[in-house]
């Protein structure tokens, strides 16, 4: 299990607008995606920079995962997220090596990938998603 590119990298946002502006006016990066994950109480938005792509997060709930980290870190680096070809067989292995799990089997995030989350007990503080493409 030997990642294969950093998919993308989540950036907690308070306001997705203004952010997409950001990236887009200083960057000159192109926004072309804004999705609701529902299960996850976020707004999302996506740009790529080569194969690897940002993702904004921007809570729709001040109870959900995003709304609580930006409550406790404030904004900022949310979390990286590796591709992987075997999303549960890397699980397996990853777990077998050790490190607690968030989540044992896969679920569905945004842009259509099955995703996995490593407890950032277990990974030097970096909340760590495995992810496959589907
Ligand atoms: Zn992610």
């Amino acid at each position: 299990m030997i990642p294969k590119y950093i998919e993308h990298i989540g950036i907690a946002v308070k306001n997705i607008e203004s952010a997409i502006k950001y990236y887009e006016s200083v960057f000159g990066m192109k926004c072309y995606a804004i999705e609701e994950v529902k299960e996850q109480k976020v707004k999302t938005a996506f740009f790529k920079v080569g194969e690897t792509k940002i993702e904004l997060l921007e809570t729709t709930d001040p109870d959900g995962p995003i709304g609580k980290f930006i409550e406790k870190k404030g904004e900022g680096i949310h979390h990286i997220a590796f591709a992987v070809d075997n999303i549960q067989d890397s699980l397996n292995t990853i777990e077998n090596n050790g490190v607690t799990l968030i989540d044992r089997t896969p679920r569905k995030g945004a842009e259509k990938l099955d995703i996995a989350f490593l407890h950032p007990k277990s990974t030097f503080g970096v909340l760590t998603e495995i992810c496959e493409k589907k």
